[in-house]
């Protein structure tokens, strides 16, 4: 088999295109592979499909390839320019490369993956790519995958915010939390933020909404109650972070309590600050003694962490009905506890009730993103490559969109 014709089979050309020449320069460890297309071919303009002639051919393009064994691997070629009726003179499209790209088809997903796995940096060592050019695939991967991407509104819906930077800056996630991925990233967290969203489709649309899972944060609330119909019914408190206010105010009595009892010599609370906030089974068995020890001193922060280990139990109801007479129980005790945290934590829960109890409906929480957020954070771990927030938030597209990202012959 001559060369040619193995580099023929290898990328795989049909007709009208072929390998002319293959030159290998070990030296500089590049393979440079010229390909042509047959004369006297019948060509269709890339605008109208209409037959057209040949009207001339194109500079020389270059397109990096994959390797070969450890060579770096060029295809060159002129492309055919046909002359359209229509449409005047155009340029046929390389079956294996996107219009425009340096890259082919091949090479563009290897690099695709690679981003996948690792950062951006660590794709440019693999792949032989530099840092911009391995950005500017990802960048167009994402591109490719939002247009190939149907609008269309999930019926669950998971808001959710990220901090970007150390900054308080703040981005909105939008998770369609049936398919487990990031719908779109919106800059801020305001009412505007989220009617940018949801503006996108109409009350019809948004009529089909099941339900949202969020924060109890007026602005979500605000823009949701303002566009998405019956969104009183629709909305879901989400779990986590009804639960993460109550922990709050332990933390607060603590913090309160140690300082107190420190200044009368008794360091009874040090050290202990993750012990209040664990859920009980989470407490290694190396520190259970000591936390059995301290909750036995019948300080103000036991009671608190009693208070707020109880409400864990509300979450386990089936029935809504039921689920409301727990939540009473329990906030007539926290209210009663003489603990300002606690109380100004459970009257926060009651003004929501209604909301909070709508899971019982639903079901339905951000914990279902559970696995976009430890994704996030690797993405933020590598975020020192990303200059801005833009890349930031492209990249959360490119990781966790759920998008079709490979570049595709032409049909
Ligand atoms: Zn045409």
């Amino acid at each position: 088999m001559r060369d040619t014709e193995f580099y023929q089979a290898l990328l795989g050309l049909k007709d009208p295109w072929r390998v002319r020449e293959v030159r290998l320069d070990a030296d500089s460890g590049r393979v440079d592979v010229w390909i042509e297309f047959a004369r006297g071919m019948k060509w269709t303009c890339p605008e109208c499909d209409q037959e057209s002639s040949l009207y001339d051919r194109s500079h020389e393009r270059v397109w990096r390839h994959l390797d070969t064994c450890q060579f770096g691997t060029y295809l060159h070629t002129r492309l055919p320019r046909v002359k359209c009726p229509d449409h005047g003179v155009r340029q046929i499209r390389a079956p294996w490369a996107e219009p425009g790209s340096r890259f082919t088809l091949l090479y563009e997903n290897r690099v695709i993956d690679t981003l996948k796995e690792c950062d951006v940096t660590g794709t440019g060592r693999l792949t032989g790519a530099s840092w911009d050019e391995a950005w500017g695939i990802m960048e167009r991967a994402v591109t490719r995958g939002l247009r190939r991407k149907e609008v269309k509104v999930p019926e669950y819906l998971g808001i959710d915010e990220k901090s970007f930077a150390k900054r308080h800056r703040y981005e909105t996630l939008v998770c369609d939390l049936v398919r487990g991925t990031v719908e779109c990233v919106l800059e801020d967290r305001t009412q505007e933020s989220l009617e940018g969203y949801y503006g996108q489709f109409s009350k019809a649309e948004l009529g089909a909404i099941k339900a949202v899972a969020m924060d109890m944060w007026e602005a979500y609330i605000g823009s949701t109650k303002e566009l998405v119909p019956e969104a009183e019914k629709k909305i879901v408190f989400d779990r986590f972070h009804v639960t993460r206010y109550v922990t709050e105010a332990v933390d607060k009595v603590r913090r309160q309590e140690h300082k107190l009892l420190k200044a009368q010599g008794d360091e009874s609370l040090k050290g202990t600050k993750h012990l209040w906030l664990m859920n009980q089974e989470n407490i290694p068995e190396w520190r259970q003694e000591q936390f059995s020890d301290v909750k036995n001193l019948n300080l103000k922060t036991g009671r608190a962490w009693a208070i707020k280990e109880s409400l864990r139990g509300f979450w386990d109801y089936s029935y809504t009905k039921n689920a409301e007479k727990y939540f009473k129980r329990w906030y007539f005790w926290a209210t009663h506890s003489r603990l300002k945290p606690i109380i100004e934590a459970a009257k926060t829960l009651k003004r929501h009730l209604p909301n909070i109890l709508t899971y019982f409906k639903h079901r339905i929480s951000n914990a279902l993103t559970e696995g976009i957020n430890s994704k996030i954070q690797t993405i933020k771990q590598m975020a020192c490559g990303f200059r801005n927030r833009t890349n930031y938030r492209k990249a959360i597209l490119f990781h966790c969109g759920g998008l079709d990202l490979y570049a595709r012959p032409p049909s």
